[in-house]
């Protein structure tokens, strides 16, 4: 009895004990290694983060007039924007971070009163939205005849004031976080935010400096051009002339 006590004792010590170990530390390597995986696969969309700056009283209606005299209407006579829904189509290779990117910024845009909304389709797009690595931009460019590519570009066909269709493409290949900016600034324009602004806070700003969201002077323009009583056709003077007449907190209402 006694041996077997001791051949029992030596088992558990020397096999038993040590298998023990073995199983303990897998289990907790196993849940490193999940924790680490939810952490990486866990949605990289932040639903605290907006692409829009909520607008406030920091700045008035003159100033979202001149920012769109400065980028749309010094370069086309009368307003123009979209008034059918947006769909966007991607091709080429975006990272996922690429496609999160893009779903959030469909959602916030979508928020924006009197925009005929933005949704990602498979088929029947108006707006192709290429990521394109930087050695075959030429041949794109070529292909839409377009402007030289230098990390986007966004060409857009309107009819009467209506815009109809856009080709954007993005080089696919730089920074992730400059690139995510990139396809806002691209999307901004695409929306009718024509030209560049020299507000270096804008998305769409001349020295084409990084920002990751719109600026309060990009989302109130935006929010006042596609005000349902602004039409396409529009002047300038009648833009002017109606948000002369009212009141900003009644606008943010
Ligand atoms: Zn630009």
């Amino acid at each position: 009895m006694k041996v077997c006590h001791i051949i029992q004792k030596n088992l558990f010590i020397h096999k038993i004990l040590p298998l023990l170990g073995i199983f303990v530390v897998a289990i907790i390597f196993m849940v490193v290694i999940c924790l680490q995986t939810s952490i990486v696969f866990s949605p990289s969309t932040d639903d605290s983060f907006c692409f829009l700056n909520e607008s406030d009283n920091s700045i008035s209606f003159v100033e979202c007039l001149n920012f769109i005299y400065e980028v749309q209407l010094s370069k086309v006579p009368t307003v123009e924007k979209w008034a059918t829904p947006i769909k966007i189509r991607y091709e080429g290779n975006p990272t996922k971070k690429d496609v999160d990117i893009l779903n959030q910024i469909v959602r916030d845009f979508n928020k924006i009163n009197g925009f005929p909304g933005m949704r990602i389709v498979d088929k029947d797009e108006n707006v192709l939205l290429i990521y394109a690595p930087g050695e075959i931009l030429p041949e794109i460019q070529n292909k839409y005849d377009m402007d030289k590519i230098d990390k986007g570009i966004c060409r857009r066909f309107s009819d009467q004031g209506e815009i109809k269709q856009a080709i954007i493409v993005i080089e696919s290949d730089i920074d992730q976080d400059y690139k995510n900016s990139v396809v806002l600034h691209e999307i901004f324009h695409m929306v009718g935010f024509y030209g560049h602004s020299y507000d270096n806070t804008s998305i769409i700003n001349r020295i084409e400096e990084p920002v990751s969201k719109l600026s309060v002077l990009d989302t109130l323009s935006f929010r006042m051009l596609y005000n349902p009583e602004i039409l396409i056709g529009m002047e300038y003077h009648e833009i002017d002339a109606y948000y002369r007449d009212r009141e900003l907190d009644e606008f943010l209402k």
